[in-house]
């Protein structure tokens, strides 16, 4: 039966992985060419502050179309881009991209949002606090108005090394978010050490249906408050994880509940048409 499936299918398993190493060979070759044509955008999807009930800011995610292979999920390019080091190149754009769009925000607009933006382990090199403040001068963007998210796995993968690009960039007064929460190795122990702001709790926690995933929500968010960290519920997507949230005294909310992130004509279209000062969030 095998055979009638073709010569490479004695093993179904073995076909499997030749589709998924050619697959990344594809995409690998692809991301290549798109970086030199910069065929890539970032979406934004807003945060919002539960206290304010108002926009606190936007989370940065890129998108990529491709012509030939339609729309890739960032969950499958930027692996395969951290492997390659092609993560260096394609972070730099995605740092100039969003600090231009600040610019551009802050110029039209009255209040001063926050992006903030993922950073994968490569990009955590001695020159990072350096290369930022560059980019921050080039656009005069207020150190403030960027955040980085970073997941803990990153933050900790030889701590010893990344513990001064993290001081460095908090220093400058960039915050810095730790991102996934819940889903790395980081012990709770280390939670003080770090230079964070803000944890946000990876939207498992958030989704789960079982009653642990309550207690895991309750005590990451009593460790937040006795360790003086802002919390952010990742993933909301129904009124009922939302009114939990709530319930729970979470700062910080993001989810398709509210919105998904958006390209910047939509985003501008849905929340920037109104007043900006007078933008009450609907909840
Ligand atoms: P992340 O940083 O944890 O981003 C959150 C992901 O959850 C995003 O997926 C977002 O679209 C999705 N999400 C938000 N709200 C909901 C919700 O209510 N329900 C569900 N099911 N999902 C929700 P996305 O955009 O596909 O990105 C996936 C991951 O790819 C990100 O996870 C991040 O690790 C990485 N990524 C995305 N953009 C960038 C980037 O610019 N740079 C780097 N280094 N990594 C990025
Ligand atoms: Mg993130
Ligand atoms: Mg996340
Ligand atoms: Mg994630």
């Amino acid at each position: 039966r095998a055979k009638q499936r073709g010569r490479n299918c004695y093993y179904p398993f073995l076909q499997e992985m030749a589709d998924a190493l050619y697959r990344k060979m594809t995409l690998r070759h692809h991301l290549s060419q798109a970086l030199e044509n910069h065929d890539f955008e970032l979406y934004y999807q807003p945060i919002i502050d539960l206290n304010s009930q108002q926009l606190k800011g936007f989370e940065a995610l890129i998108r990529w179309h491709d012509e030939l292979l339609g729309q890739i999920s960032p969950a499958e390019f930027i692996p395969l881009a951290e492997e390659t080091g092609q993560i260096v190149p394609l972070g730099l754009w995605i740092l100039h991209s969003a600090c231009q769009q600040l610019a551009n925000w802050n110029q039209r607009y009255a209040q001063q949002f926050i992006i903030s933006i993922n950073l994968s382990r490569a990009q955590l090199q001695p020159s990072i606090a350096q290369t930022i403040e560059q980019i921050i001068r080039q656009y005069n963007v207020n150190p403030s108005q960027l955040a980085l998210e970073i997941t803990e796995s990153t933050m900790l993968q030889d701590y010893c090394e990344t513990k001064p690009c993290l001081d460095a960039l908090a220093a400058m007064g960039i915050e810095l978010y730790l991102d996934d929460f819940g889903t790395g190795y980081s012990s709770l122990s280390q939670l003080h050490e770090l230079p964070i702001s803000t944890v946000k709790l990876d939207q498992s926690f958030v989704q789960g249906e079982h009653s642990s995933n309550k207690v895991i929500i309750e005590a990451t968010k009593a460790i937040c408050d006795k360790l003086n960290l802002k919390i952010v519920a990742e993933g909301v997507e129904t009124q009922t994880q939302l009114d939990y949230i709530n319930h729970c005294g979470f700062d910080y909310c993001q989810g398709y509940f509210f919105s998904r992130p958006l390209p910047v004509y939509e985003l501008e279209e849905t929340y920037f048409k109104a007043p900006i000062m007078s933008m009450a969030v609907q909840l």
